[in-house]
Formats: structure tokens, C-alpha cells, sequence
């Protein structure tokens, strides 16, 4: 049986002191941090509250009725995200993504969608601006998001069979419901590009050896021909609450075997410095990759760092900005915002610190959980929850 830590303390409670910093830096468009890395992605939780109780994410035992949630006069408004967004994209960030918790149960997120699509970017270049959610509400809503300019979609779903999803999602939510919202996304051209092909629409999969692996291949039957990305993420150990072990993660290179054998599948060239996924085609009868059949992608967040390239930040439900998905501790960027603090004095304060950024979890992972081996026992970490500081 898996085991279940808890957190010690509400790592919520502590960020870095921020002081305004004395000397300005201003917005070049060109932000990068110590290790060379620009600021490109920033990662916006819109809500620490959550429908599903995945247990990867927010075990039962621990967010049950008790729990104690933010409170609403604690979560940046629209127009703090909005404000805050558009200093990020002067200092060079071109994408957006919402997340939770699950952002569609934040009431009216397609005002904040509308707000955000009326960014302006240096150059009027593009900003992509998309979404992070498990689909539960996706059906009622797409049309909606689409309207407000939502461009693209990420939906996240465990399994095709509805025993293995249930126990994913432990509140007996059904695949058809996740399913009916992806087609509707698709039907309203969340996921198309300029050319009306489908490109955008993703499906997340976290894969939990022993849980879920069986449902590999019947998830790429499923989406294949489809045109979506079909992306398979390592089980990690984000947060503290999860009880993750080593011994629960299906190695990236275990499942391309799984695939292989299967399917004739070819790698793709990445898209973009800094891409989590490694992406794979499928091949057509002549041979070639037919992008009309989808792709796979594989998410190897434990056995294969991609520190190296990490260019996202995180803006917490309160508004702390996190440099890491495994910090445990962020900077007040709200505390600025309600204390009145000018546009230039938040755009130096988000300088100075990208600047100084020297994160680099995954690759220093086994220092702190030692050899991944499977009876490894598990420390507690003073880390935030997933739901908290957006996936
Ligand atoms: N509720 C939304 C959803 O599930 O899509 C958005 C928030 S969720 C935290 C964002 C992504 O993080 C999801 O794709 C989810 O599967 C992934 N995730 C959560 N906990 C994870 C873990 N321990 N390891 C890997 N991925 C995880
Ligand atoms: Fe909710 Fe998403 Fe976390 Fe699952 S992964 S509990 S859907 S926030
Ligand atoms: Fe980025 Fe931190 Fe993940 Fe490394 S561990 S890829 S620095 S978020």
C-alpha cells in the first residue's frame, strides 16, 4: 500500500520578504535568470478549489471538509491577474496559461479570459493564451471561453475506462462527461490555428504505475487520427500530500517500448526552446508523418530533467510568484499590488527577482529523495500543493 504524508505546516503562510528594490530595472523584453534562462511562460492559478480529489494532486485525506480553502478577499482579483499579466509580458512572457485548483469553477473566468486577450505585447506580436482543466465543466463553457478569446486547451484525463478514471479522480466522475467536453472545445475551434487545423488541443495523462499503465494504449487508440496531442506525464513528486514513491513512476523510455510495439511512431523536432514534451508523429501507410493523426507526447518530469530550459513562472491563487514547481517558498507580488506600489516598482521587483533565479529541482532530485529506487522512504518536504501554485 502506498503511503500518505501530510503536511507539517500550511507552506501558504510563507514567501519572501519583498522589499521594494531600490535600483529600477526596467522592461526590456529580454528578462533572463542566472542560468541564462528567459522568462517566457507564466503559469496563473485562478483557484486553490477543486472538484475532482485526484489523488496524485488532492488526496482525499487530506483536502476533505476541513480543509481550509483561501478566502475570496485573499485571491487576486481579475484586474490585479490582469495588471500583473501584462507587467510579465513587457519583461517578455508570450503565454499565458490558466490553471487551479480548477480554473472553470472560478466564477466569470471568461471576463479574466477577455481581459487578458486585450493584452498588448511589445511588437504586437501573439500572446498565446490558453488553459489548464479536467474537463468537468468544459462542455457548458467552451463556446463561452472561445468567445471571451481563449485560443487553445490543455484537458487532463487518467484513463478511458471509467473503474481506472473513478479511482484517478476519486469522485466517481465518468469519462464520457471529460470526453463530451473535449469534443465540444473542438467543435467551437478551441485548438485550432490560424489555418483552422487542429493543433492546439492537448490531453494531459498522469501516468501512476500500477494504477493507471494499463491505460496507456487505450488512450492513443482513442485520440488517434483525432489530430490532438495526447501527452503522458511522470507521476511527481509535487507538493507533500501525494505520498509519491519512485517505485510509482512509469520511466518515459518503459512506456515508448509499450507504444513501439503498437504503433509506428517517429520523433518530432521541438517546437520551441523549453518544450516539456518530447513529441512524437505517427506515421501514415506511405510512411509518412501525418500530422491529421495526432501526436504523443511524453512529460519526463522525473527521469529526464529539463531544468535546463525551464522558463515558467507561477502566480499563485494569492498572488506569490513562485521561479519553481517545487519551491516551498514565493514572493508577495500582492502585498505590492494592495499596497499601491507603482507599474515600475512591481516590474523591477519582478526583474530583480527572475534575474537572480537559480532553480533547478529535477535535476538535484536525488540528492534530496536519494537513489530512485523503489523502497526509498519518503521525507517530508516544505513544499506548496499543485492546486495552489498551478500545474
Ligand atoms: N484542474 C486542472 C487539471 O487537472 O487539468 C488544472 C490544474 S492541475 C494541477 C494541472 C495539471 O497538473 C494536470 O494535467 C494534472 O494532471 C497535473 N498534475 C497534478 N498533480 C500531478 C503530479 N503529482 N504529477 C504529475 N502531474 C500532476
Ligand atoms: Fe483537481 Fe486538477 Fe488536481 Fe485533479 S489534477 S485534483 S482535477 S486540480
Ligand atoms: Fe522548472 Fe523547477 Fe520543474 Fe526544473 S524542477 S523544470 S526549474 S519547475
Amino acid at each position: 500500500m502506498s503511503q500518505r504524508i501530510i503536511p507539517l505546516h500550511d507552506e501558504r503562510s510563507s514567501s519572501s520578504e519583498l522589499a521594494l528594490p531600490q535600483e529600477a530595472f526596467k522592461a526590456s523584453g529580454r528578462l533572463s535568470d542566472l542560468r541564462h534562462r528567459p522568462l517566457h511562460d507564466l503559469r496563473i492559478s485562478v483557484t486553490d478549489r477543486c472538484n475532482f480529489r485526484c489523488q496524485y494532486c488532492m488526496p482525499k485525506e487530506v483536502f476533505d471538509n476541513q480543509y481550509k480553502y483561501l478566502p475570496h478577499a485573499d485571491l487576486l482579483s481579475f484586474e490585479e491577474i490582469a495588471r500583473l499579466s501584462q507587467l510579465f509580458v513587457n519583461h517578455g512572457v508570450k503565454k499565458l496559461r490558466l490553471t487551479g485548483g480548477e480554473p472553470l469553477l472560478r466564477k466569470n473566468i471568461e471576463v479574466l479570459i477577455a481581459q487578458l486577450a486585450a493584452i498588448k505585447t511589445p511588437n504586437d506580436s501573439p500572446l498565446d493564451l490558453t488553459l489548464t482543466t479536467n474537463g468537468s465543466l468544459l462542455k457548458q463553457k467552451a463556446q463561452t471561453l472561445k468567445d471571451a478569446g481563449l485560443q487553445r486547451i490543455t484537458v487532463s484525463l487518467d484513463a478511458m475506462s471509467d473503474d481506472v478514471f473513478k479511482v484517478m479522480n476519486d469522485v466517481d466522475y465518468p469519462v464520457a462527461d471529460v470526453l463530451a467536453g473535449i469534443q465540444r472545445a473542438q467543435e467551437v475551434g478551441l485548438g485550432r490555428d490560424a489555418m483552422g487545423h487542429f493543433s492546439g488541443l492537448k490531453i494531459n495523462m498522469v501516468v501512476k504505475k500500477g494504477t493507471n499503465d494499463q491505460e496507456i494504449l487505450p488512450m492513443i487508440r482513442h485520440f488517434y487520427g483525432k489530430g490532438m496531442s495526447l501527452r503522458f506525464i511522470e507521476f511527481m513528486d509535487v507538493g507533500s500530500t501525494n505520498g509519491w514513491q519512485m517505485k510509482d513512476v512509469l520511466p518515459s523510455h518503459e512506456l515508448m517500448e509499450r507504444v513501439a510495439k503498437e504503433f509506428d511512431v517517429q520523433a518530432l523536432d521541438s517546437q520551441s526552446k523549453g518544450e516539456t514534451a518530447k513529441r512524437y508523429g505517427f506515421k501514415n501507410q506511405s510512411g509518412q508523418i501525418d500530422p491529421a493523426l495526432g501526436e504523443i507526447g511524453l512529460i519526463s518530469s522525473v527521469t529526464q530533467a529539463f531544468c535546463a530550459d525551464c522558463n515558467r513562472a507561477r502566480l499563485s491563487t494569492e498572488g506569490k510568484l513562485f521561479l519553481c514547481l517545487f519551491a516551498s517558498t514565493g514572493y508577495d507580488l500582492k502585498s505590492l499590488l494592495r499596497n499601491h506600489a507603482s507599474d515600475e516598482d512591481i516590474t523591477s521587483a519582478i526583474g530583480h527577482i527572475w534575474s537572480a533565479r537559480d532553480d533547478r529541482y529535477s535535476e538535484t532530485r536525488s540528492e534530496v529523495h536519494g537513489k530512485p529506487d523503489a523502497g526509498q522512504p519518503i521525507q517530508v518536504l516544505k513544499r506548496v500543493e499543485m492546486s495552489y501554485i498551478g500545474g
